[in-house]
């Protein structure tokens, strides 16, 4: 089974019950960077998101 890349968007904004959720690390990384920028009007690198984010499960 493979690796999966998850971004649970609680831990990095409160009440926010985002979670993505993918085998592809650049799918994870690209839902979450416009997420973050149309919800949440912040942006993040990949470097942040995989660094601070990105949970692999
Ligand atoms: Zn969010």
């Amino acid at each position: 089974m493979a690796d999966a890349h998850k971004l649970d968007c609680e831990a990095a904004e409160a009440d926010c019950r985002f979670i993505i959720q993918s085998e592809d690390e650049d799918e994870a990384l690209e839902l979450a960077q416009r997420h973050m920028k149309e919800v949440h009007g912040k942006e993040f690198s990949d470097e942040e998101l995989r660094e601070e984010h990105l949970q692999i499960v």
